[in-house]
């Protein structure tokens, strides 16, 4: 039995992963993946110099001493619209221009119409502007050839904007990690079947798949296994082509627990223990050359033990830095104790104030317990070397909902 710390576990698991290979989507389905590529800029961007504001393209120098007393006064030669082609603007004369629209030759600048009279046929300015005044020139959000986006970038609608932007219309994204979730037990029933006597709905097998799905991983339900080797090893052994498998159940020393002899039986246990809380009976190895992470059943122990021990290895498999979820600074409502020789993880419930973020972990922390799961927001860590933390105090807390 190898019983390891949270850290030497999370540094195990990384070791047996890499990124994956790449793919590519169209844009429309590019949102939350991870770029497997960098992103250039084929043209400028912006494409052309343009206006940024509704107004009058200018020389600027023709707008010298103009004031509210002795306006500046300008023939209006044109009207240009976004999407049209280029004029030009004449020495002591303003062409109409709106946002968007190309600058028209001889200009370099743009009056906001607010700043005049509005004119149509003579533009009156009652002040001067300077080169280069609300003028978008070309290439000045990104040259030709330049990186608009590197590899390992989430894409968020913001980065979609990027893409379209650039023309780009498939995406390359790094492959989704595919991974198999397997519940143990011979207690459960799948959700929907009523539960006999004795018998559980499965509450992991969905909480699992959902989390693979969360951080960015292809589920691959396999159901429900009975508590017995030969039974797991045989479904194991159908679930071809993934590249990790997460159980829950079994994972423990009870008499008919069955994951951590299966993996130490193969000789392929990494470890068998994480001293953690909740967590502790927690394995991992490998069955077939595939890693697979053996999470307790209690549904608040998997819970966890998915966020802090599966999920670095789903960052790894996309390319995704950090690897390991960062631990954001907050402040605990309540006094949080441990047992010291272990790091403890509370489901909490997390606010925005003032003064940053506070954690409330004021919910029961039963491993077992099922609602407190659906209200947490956030893992706040009592680590093995602090005894507690007294309300008020900073802490870190693991976000479930924002990476
Ligand atoms: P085990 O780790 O197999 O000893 O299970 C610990 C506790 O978690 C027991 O009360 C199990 O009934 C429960 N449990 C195990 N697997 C699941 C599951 N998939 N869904 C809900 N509860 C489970
Ligand atoms: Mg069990």
């Amino acid at each position: 039995m190898t019983t390891v710390t949270t850290a030497e576990a999370q540094a195990a698991i990384l070791a047996r992963f890499a990124r994956l290979t790449g793919e590519s989507v169209p844009l429309a389905e590019a949102v939350g993946r991870v770029l497997g590529e960098g992103i250039a800029a084929p043209a400028p961007v912006p494409p052309f110099t343009n206006s940024a504001m509704d107004g009058y393209a200018v020389r600027a120098a023709d707008t010298m001493g103009a004031t509210t007393a002795a306006p500046v006064r300008l023939a209006v030669t044109g009207t240009i619209i976004a999407g049209s082609g280029v004029t030009l603007v004449e020495v002591g004369r303003a062409v109409r221009i709106m946002t968007g629209a190309p600058l028209p030759d001889g200009a370099d600048a743009v009056i906001p119409v607010e700043a005049t009279n509005g004119g149509t046929d003579i533009v009156a300015l009652a002040s001067p502007v300077a080169p280069g005044a609300n003028v978008r020139r070309a290439g000045s959000d990104l040259p030709a050839g330049a990186v608009a986006l590197i590899a390992g970038t989430r894409v968020t609608p913001g980065a979609v904007a990027v893409l379209a932007s650039l023309g780009v219309a498939r995406v390359p994204v790094v492959r989704r990690p595919r991974v198999a979730v397997l519940s143990t037990g011979n207690e459960l029933v799948p959700p929907g079947v009523a539960p006999g006597p004795g018998q559980i709905a499965d509450a992991n097998g969905p909480l699992l798949a959902a989390l693979v799905a969360q951080w960015g991983g292809e589920p691959v339900p396999l159901g429900i296994a009975p508590d017995d080797p030969a039974a797991v090893r045989r479904i194991l052994a159908e679930a071809a082509g993934v590249d990790f498998v997460v159980t829950s159940g079994g994972a423990s020393v009870g008499l008919f627990d069955v994951m951590r002899p299966l993996l130490a039986d193969e000789g392929a246990a990494v470890f068998t223990r994480v001293r953690m809380r909740p967590g502790q009976p927690c394995a991992f190895g490998a069955i077939d050359g595939v890693p697979l992470l053996a999470l307790p059943g209690n549904p608040g122990a998997a819970f966890v033990t998915f966020h802090v021990l599966a999920r670095p290895a789903l960052a790894r498999m996309l390319g995704l830095s950090p690897e390991l979820p960062p631990l954001v600074p907050a402040r605990t409502r309540s006094d949080i104790g441990g047992r010291g020789d272990r790091d403890t993880y509370l489901r909490a419930r997390l606010f925005a104030t003032a003064q940053g973020w506070e954690v409330d972990t004021a919910l029961p922390q039963g491993a077992g317990h099922l609602p407190a799961l659906a209200a947490a927001d956030a893992l706040v860590l009592l680590p093995t070397s602090v005894a507690r933390y007294a309300a008020g105090d900073a802490v870190g807390a693991l976000l479930l909902h924002i990476p």
